[in-house]
């Protein structure tokens, strides 16, 4: 076999149907975060981020870089090793403290990225439980996804969102078989937000457990940024929160909150945590500043909402088309893989301004959008710069507009 002709053609298939992926090569500027430089054919551009999940601009915070360049010189570059052996520093263990704080749980255990700590959780809790079996929204992430697959347990899916059809799928198995629900509070595509306290009235009647992915809540909903659970007033009754510390809170890192049984046994058997070296002290320190802050402060909160309905209006204004949902995530949606990558080219080229296209399989076919992340970082001037670019290029491509 020619290993070289195989690669090219799967990826002139790519091509062909408009979503080989194509990364914008940027320098982000801290202190100056949503600029970033852009750099192409050798020459750079200055360009105005619109797509980040540094939703809070955390990633600049003078808090977060001031621990961070403090644990670099007190602890140096890297943990040195797995939790296990060595790489447990100090810093990972007051991380672990803050977010079972931030979530009001006996413990929580850390992971190198939100990936990894469903992929691994995930798989570890079903597989380790027999006949255990998986109850997943239909709209679940890639990483949850790849970890039920790797469980190999058994797994039903429910229609998104739809607590009927949940309890309808719990009601079929067996009532003496180990049940974990799994699902997302904020769905990051479409904005939308999971009915978690029917989800848990449901799960509770049928006792099964609770998995709620709060990747794209925490930080931003709650009193103390402990997510949608937290706004919801329902932390206490899910057996799992996982989450990251790489969008709101602006670092990196995942993480799973819980009982104190549930995260030892995820840290005794859950290779994912086990057999990969710790994130470097300084990212722990970093995240703790962040979530430190986030609990504390709603003024960066407040100002997410505020810019996300603002966007949402100037849009409704010159009817460009977006996702009615209750988050701060405004999918602008343009439904063909190609012009939606001819208006991110455009914008980025012609006007500066940064949107990633969002293509097949991140999304269904057909449904291509840009997925705009306003934030308290972007001005009032940033924002008329992106709606009259949004004009410019919907007349330009003659694409439909809103009533
Ligand atoms: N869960 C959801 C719902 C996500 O959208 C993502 C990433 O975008 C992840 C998990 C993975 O988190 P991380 O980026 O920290 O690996």
């Amino acid at each position: 076999m020619n290993y070289e002709s195989f690669f090219r053609a799967q990826l002139d298939g790519l091509r062909r149907e408009g979503r080989y992926r194509v990364f914008a090569d940027i320098e982000r500027r801290a202190g100056d975060y949503p600029k970033a430089i852009r750099h192409r054919n050798g020459r750079t551009s200055e360009v105005t981020v619109w797509c980040s999940n540094d939703y809070l601009g955390m990633g600049q915070h003078p808090k977060v870089l001031a621990a961070m360049h403090a644990a670099l010189d007190r602890y140096g570059a890297g943990a040195g090793g797995t939790r296990n052996i060595s790489g447990t520093n100090h810093e990972h263990v007051l991380l672990e403290r803050a977010l079972a704080t931030l979530h009001g749980t006996e413990d929580a255990l850390l992971f190198n990225s939100g990936y990894m700590s469903n992929w691994a959780s995930l798989s570890t809790l079903a597989s380790r439980m027999p006949g255990c079996v998986i109850v997943s929204d239909e709209m679940n992430h890639a990483s949850m996804i790849e970890g039920m697959r790797h469980s190999r347990a058994q797994r039903r899916m429910f229609r998104h969102n739809d607590v009927a059809d949940l309890e309808r799928v719990l009601a079929e198995l067996d009532p003496a078989c180990p049940k974990l629900v799994a699902f997302e509070s904020v769905y990051s595509m479409d904005g939308d937000i999971a009915p978690i306290a029917a989800i848990c009235d449901v799960a509770d009647k049928y006792g099964a457990m609770t998995y709620c992915d709060e990747v794209h809540g925490v930080g931003l909903y709650g009193a103390h940024g402990g997510g949608i659970t937290d706004r919801d007033g329902v932390s206490h009754r899910l057996t799992v929160i996982e989450g990251t510390l790489a969008k709101a809170f602006g670092v990196i890192g995942g993480y799973i909150a819980g009982s104190n049984a549930m995260c030892d046994f995820v840290r005794s058997f859950a290779s994912g945590f086990i057999f990969s070296t710790a994130l470097p002290p300084a990212v722990a320190a970093g995240a703790r500043a962040s979530i430190e802050h986030l609990m504390v402060s709603n003024a960066e909160r407040e100002r997410l909402h505020e810019r996300a309905a603002t966007l949402r209006k100037r849009l409704d204004a010159i009817g460009v088309p977006h996702l009615d949902n209750p988050s701060h995530i405004v999918p602008v949606m343009v439904g063909d893989p190609v012009v939606c990558k001819s208006i991110s080219d455009i914008l980025l080229d012609e006007h500066g301004v940064y949107v990633q296209p969002i293509n097949y399989p991140t999304v269904p076919r057909g449904t291509e959008r840009l997925r705009i992340t306003p934030g308290p970082v972007h001005s009032d001037a940033d924002m008329d710069h992106l709606v009259a670019s949004l004009h410019a290029v919907w007349s330009q491509f003659s694409l439909r507009r809103a009533a």
